[in-house]
């Protein structure tokens, strides 16, 4: 089944302790469509300005990503995030974001993009995101994700989306922000009365938690020693899992934490070097291989 997310797509500059990445291709949707095309097919829906490099939509193209809905705006600047991590690569600091093109995107999806069931909803404000779920009537799974910055700035627009969503994925920090509740079980049922069905909280290099009707549990991240740039990580996770579920064409709770391990797992190979170049080098069989790891790691 095909796969529909809009998102950002950005130049980012990344700076960790020991190294400086400067405007490399980023953004919540490049990440997503590029760890779901190990999957399904993607379209990703979103926008750019003129200085955009050719080569990242190549990139995209050559995973088979659909990207007749990139809009690319003439005389305009792609939208930029500059981000620096702590010495404990986890937490990171925001030193610059410029929205550019991203401030007046107007989503208009191609018809192709509208008929699909499976629709992700990248970071993005929940306005927007509430618009292209309209675009997207037929979609039988609708997960979106938020941030901080929505949680605070667009709350009662924000309130209004989960109550239409089948699915939420946000950090442990935002869960916190959006409930006012420290105990991570309790704000994950807390987000599940606000409307969605199933919640994934991620929690970084401690692994996801998932909330449902009938249970709640949590996967550990893959332990992997090589963490050069975790940017993505958390979009790279939703794409897995969205990806998978779309290849499946299910959501029952069996399909459901199948696919939040091989969110985990594409995650782990993003965060090994900067922005895609991980990604680019993989193939399904190193994912399926690193899940025959995952496995035997997690039976006793
Ligand atoms: P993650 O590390 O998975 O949380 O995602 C990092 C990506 O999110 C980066 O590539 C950024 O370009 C993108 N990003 C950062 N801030 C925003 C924002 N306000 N809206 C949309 N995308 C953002």
């Amino acid at each position: 089944m095909p796969l529909v997310v809009v998102g950002s797509v950005a130049l980012d500059s990344v700076e960790t302790p020991t190294q400086k990445r400067d405007r490399i291709l980023g953004g919540s949707a490049a990440y997503f469509s590029y760890a779901a095309s190990f999957f399904t097919s993607v379209r990703l829906a979103g926008v750019v300005g003129e200085d955009f490099p050719p080569e990242h939509v190549a990139l995209l193209k050559s995973r088979n990503i659909d990207t007749a809905g990139l809009q690319v705006v003439e005389g305009g600047k792609t939208f930029y995030w500059k981000g620096k991590y702590l010495p404990n690569m986890n937490d990171r600091e925001t030193l610059e974001l410029q929205l550019n093109v991203l401030a007046d995107f107007q989503p208009d999806l191609p018809e192709s993009y509208r008929r699909c069931k499976f629709l992700f909803l990248a970071n993005g404000s929940p306005k927007l995101q509430m618009q292209v779920m309209e675009q997207c009537r037929g979609a039988s799974l609708v997960v979106a994700d938020t941030m901080d910055f929505y949680i605070k700035n667009e709350p009662a627009e924000l309130r209004a989306l989960l109550k239409k969503v089948d699915g939420l994925v946000l950090n442990d920090s935002e869960a916190k922000l959006l409930t006012g509740i420290d105990n991570l079980v309790q704000a994950g049922h807390a987000i599940r009365a606000l409307g969605p069905r199933f919640v994934v909280i991620k929690k970084g290099e401690h692994g996801a938690m998932f909330f449902s009707e009938f249970e709640t549990y949590v996967l550990p991240a893959f332990p992997t020693e090589k963490v050069v740039d975790p940017t993505g990580a958390g979009d790279s996770f939703a794409g897995g899992m969205m990806g998978y579920l779309a290849e499946k064409n299910s959501f029952d709770p069996k399909t459901l934490k199948e696919a939040l391990a091989y969110g985990t797992l594409v995650a782990s190979f993003t965060v090994e070097d900067f922005s895609l170049d991980r990604l680019a080098q993989i193939t399904r069989e190193d994912l399926d291989q690193r899940m025959e790891e995952y496995k035997r790691m997690l039976s006793f």
